[in-house]
């Protein structure tokens, strides 16, 4: 049994335009899915295709439009999955959740399983969508399938997640579950499957019934590779994010009375002897005939072709070529996504290196971009002393050399939150940034890479990019392109920029103090009086209000060469 895995795809369907590790697009990963299944036939193996969700929130291309995801949706559904999940970005809004829940659920023929999720159809409460799916693959196997959203509260009131741990218990699940036609389990949910409370539960609850039958788990959300072995016979796999990887699972030794396929490729390279632990689970299986491997591919052609040179038919075909055009001309009906705002003079990553790198993002946006742009009307003078607070879980991606779009901004930071400011005595301001890093905490992603590198004692060009270590192995043994480490560095919750403060002396001074709607609240918390009505929305030139969204455009637009 193959299992091809994609996750968190985000918008990304036209793939990383200036990073050559990332660079193909769905049209491209179509191709290689339908060889991969003809590779599939020819060997006569199983391979089934699986998404875990978020296809929402990440890239103009797929946010640019109404409603959200108008022009990648259709792309995607052009690919053959076999099991899909929802994810949390298909919730946030009412608007997105009935598209999804109208349009989009119903395509996939029963395999859009969403377990713990309800939505109100014209008030009535209703499963979003199948609860679970059975079937037989063309190998005999007799595969039950679940889909899972972790137990998110972000919803918007069209929809209801039930706890995961609840909707185990429930009768549905508890009905399939105790069926014994069955060969594997394969479950996809929009999870991280390290050490996640709700992959615990579901796997408990299946192994009450099941001791032994093998479980494969795809998972998602946590933008990151990842393998967690649950027992011999059960493994979970997390593909990152945003089409730069394709997971691939491999599972060898199923009985002859279970599967006809046989192994032409030998063996897989896992043997699971030690399982991670799992809570209120005894007796974990820890040997079995079973052997597992995975693999984390890169989302480009020459992997992809790699895989499927053996079928001697080339790349291109005009299902994928139909495809990229397809995306091609869609992109071209919505001008803003190409049109240039400006030449990205370096690359500016999210949090390869430390804040106080020049390499940094944050150090670009604190040192540059903020100052430049970011004042109220006539307030930009040394006059005006500012600081300019922004938390840096809504930046997303990197900035990376060379053309800068409107696409690209929505990639960065797709949020619209506000500028606003408000004047209070330095006392108070220099201690915001410092009594906001204890506040809350929000979601912050790993970073990504581009660029080569020539090894001389391998003698090959090893591209930057990630190095995974997973419960199967110690850094890359899954990768499946070796990489250079492109190292990683924590961020704190917040960072800010110090405009004409350096020579403040007197605690009394006035300051502008710059945040965004989004926390602006959290902030006037620590300043005089906790005056949340203080704060004075920041104008454009043309009077129109300024968003986190807005200010990598407006610095571009005015500072950067439009010449790449
Ligand atoms: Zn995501």
């Amino acid at each position: 049994m193959n299992i091809l895995s994609t996750t968190d795809t985000h918008g990304w369907l036209a793939g990383h335009l200036l990073d050559e590790n990332y660079s193909a697009d769905y049209g491209d990963f179509a191709d290689f899915v339908r060889k991969m299944k003809a590779k599939a036939d020819s060997l006569g193996v199983d391979l089934i295709l699986t998404d875990s969700g978020d296809l929402h929130d990440g890239t103009g291309f797929g946010d640019a439009t109404t409603p959200n995801g108008k022009l990648t949706l259709p792309i995607f559904d052009q690919l053959p999955y076999d099991l899909l999940s929802i994810g949390n970005h298909e919730l946030y809004t009412t608007e997105i959740a009935n598209d999804t829940y109208t349009n989009f659920a119903p395509r996939w023929g029963g395999r859009y399983l969403t377990g713990n999720v309800d939505i109100y159809d014209n008030g009535v409460r209703k499963p979003f969508s199948q609860r679970y799916a059975y079937w037989q693959t063309k190998m005999g196997v007799r595969i039950m399938a679940f889909g899972f959203l972790f137990n998110f509260t972000g919803n918007s009131n069209a929809t209801v997640v039930t706890p995961v741990g609840t909707a185990v218990q429930q009768a549905w699940f508890q009905q399939q579950v105790s069926r014994t036609d069955i060969d594997l389990f394969v479950v996809a949910g929009h999870i991280p499957v390290r050490a996640q409370t709700e992959w615990n539960l579901v796997y408990a609850a299946i192994r009450q019934h099941h001791p032994t039958t093998p479980i494969s788990i795809l998972g998602g959300h946590a933008h990151v590779r990842d393998s967690v072995a649950f027992d011999a016979n059960a493994m979970a796999l997390a593909a990152g994010r945003y089409c730069e990887t394709v997971g691939w699972v491999t599972i060898d030794g199923l009985p002859s009375n279970v599967t006809r396929a046989t192994s032409p490729m030998g063996s897989g390279t896992i043997k699971i002897t030690k399982p991670s632990s799992v809570p209120n689970v005894t007796n974990q299986i820890n040997s079995s005939s079973l052997s597992w491997s995975r693999q984390y591919l890169d989302f480009n052609r020459p992997t992809f072709e790699k895989h499927t040179a053996s079928l001697n038919q080339g790349f291109n075909t005009s299902y994928g070529q139909g495809i990229s055009g397809n995306i091609t001309s869609e992109i071209s009906t919505l001008p803003i996504l190409t049109n240039l705002l400006g030449c990205a003079p370096a690359s500016y990553y999210l949090n390869r290196y430390p804040i106080s790198d020049n390499r940094s993002l944050f150090y670009y946006l604190t040192n540059t971009v903020f100052p430049g742009v970011v004042y109220a009307t006539g307030r930009n003078t040394s006059a005006y002393p500012r600081i300019i607070l922004t938390n840096t879980g809504g930046f997303r991606y990197d900035v990376l050399a060379g053309r800068f779009t409107i696409d690209n901004a929505y990639q960065t930071n797709p949020y619209t939150n506000l500028w606003q400011y408000m004047t209070v005595p330095w006392s108070y301001a220099q201690s915001l940034l410092t009594n906001m890093q204890t506040d809350k905490v929000y979601k912050r992603q790993v970073s990504t890479s581009n660029g080569t590198v020539y090894n001389s004692t391998t003698g090959t060009w090893l591209t930057t990019g990630y190095l995974t270590t997973d419960d199967f192995g110690a850094a890359g043994d899954g990768d499946n392109t070796l990489h250079i480490n492109q190292g990683s560095a924590s961020t704190p919750h917040y960072v800010q920029a110090n405009v004409s403060t350096s020579n403040i002396t007197n605690p009394s001074t006035m300051v502008d103090v710059y945040v965004t709607s989004f926390f602006a609240a959290a902030a006037a918390a620590y300043l005089p009086g906790n005056m949340t009505n203080a704060w004075i929305n920041v104008t454009n030139s043309t009077g129109g209000s300024f968003s986190s969204f807005d200010t990598l455009p407006a610095y571009a637009q005015r500072f950067w060469s439009k010449n790449c």
